[in-house]
């Protein structure tokens, strides 16, 4: 991946970020890698032009990099840590980087994660484990299964919250307590880990044929509105989020009031991801579109 360094941040920073660079070793994918929008993963795995990221935009994941390097050095004898392995797919070699896993004292394994996230990403989750998580360790439990490491009996993850502010806590009632935490993810049953293994190999498989579009949800998108207006007034009457919507609301009005002239304009939003996060950015047609659109709708 090549790593640009547009805010000019010290040169040391950068050197990190080029030395821990995530290896897949010869595997195809990683498991990270198959839980991508099917686009972005198929482009980065084709090899045609190398990813692109702006160390700026990779600060988080370093500070989790560091994290894990820093608890490498603290876990039990027995332990296994931060160990790849590799399994066969529907002929896709997938590659997982275990943090720890350790045996459960009944012959099986339990699996450790490291996170690091943001005290509102943990909000706005219930302080439940993020899906992504779930689906993450879940391909570990098939990945070690397959490597003869089974059967795993739990899975837990050390959360740490890397923006927590202490003074927050207590003034919102919802903001976590604690800068850290631990969770426990639940193991799926087998069949249900070979079915989401199979549906996202099958996915990252047709996105290699052709490239699909990644949904408003995919690219993070925020902000993106509908809005019924009435000529003459500045601010919009509602907003909504999808066109069917303010659709519906605009024809109730005009029914009420004949005399108005309604009509619906549409804000665009941001594509989080796409601004900031995707390595294949610079060279994605979808996105392009996206900002040309985006444009037209502003002018
Ligand atoms: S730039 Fe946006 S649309 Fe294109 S692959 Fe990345 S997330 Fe998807």
């Amino acid at each position: 991946m090549r790593i640009t360094n547009n805010s000019n941040l010290p040169a040391y920073w950068l050197r990190y970020a080029q030395q821990n660079q995530y290896d897949k070793g010869p595997a195809e994918v990683s498991v990270t890698g198959l839980l991508k929008p099917p686009r972005m993963s198929a482009m980065e795995t084709n090899g045609s032009t190398p990813p692109t990221v702006d160390l700026a935009d990779l600060m988080p994941s370093l500070l989790g990099n560091a994290w894990h390097e820093a608890m490498q050095n603290c876990m039990g004898s027995d332990a296994i840590i931060e160990k790849r392995f590799y399994m066969s797919h529907n002929k896709v070699l997938i590659s997982g980087q275990v943090d720890y896993m350790a045996p459960d004292g009944n012959g099986g394994w339990e699996l450790h994660d490291h996170k690091t996230t943001t005290g509102w990403g943990l909000v706005y989750s219930d302080f439940e484990p993020k899906q992504e998580w779930v689906e993450q360790l879940n391909l570990y439990v098939t990945l070690l299964e397959r490597n003869g490491y089974y059967p795993v009996s739990k899975i837990t993850v050390g959360v740490m919250i890397r923006d927590w502010i202490p003074s927050k806590v207590g003034r919102d009632k919802n903001y976590p307590e604690s800068m850290g935490s631990i969770m426990d993810i639940p193991v799926w049953d087998k069949e249900s880990r070979d079915m989401f293994l199979d549906r996202v190999v099958g996915e990252y498989l047709a996105a290699k044929e052709e490239l699909p579009e990644c949904s408003p949800e995919q690219r993070w998108e925020r902000g993106h509105k509908w809005q019924v207006k009435k000529e003459g007034r500045k601010s919009a009457i509602r907003n909504f989020d999808t066109f069917e919507e303010a659709d519906e609301e605009m024809a109730t009005r005009q029914e009420r009031h004949p005399d108005w002239n309604l009509y619906i304009e549409e804000r665009p939003g941001h594509s989080v991801r796409c601004e900031r996060y995707c390595p294949v950015a610079h060279h994605c047609s979808q996105w392009t579109e996206i900002q040309k659109r985006n444009q037209e709708i502003e002018t």
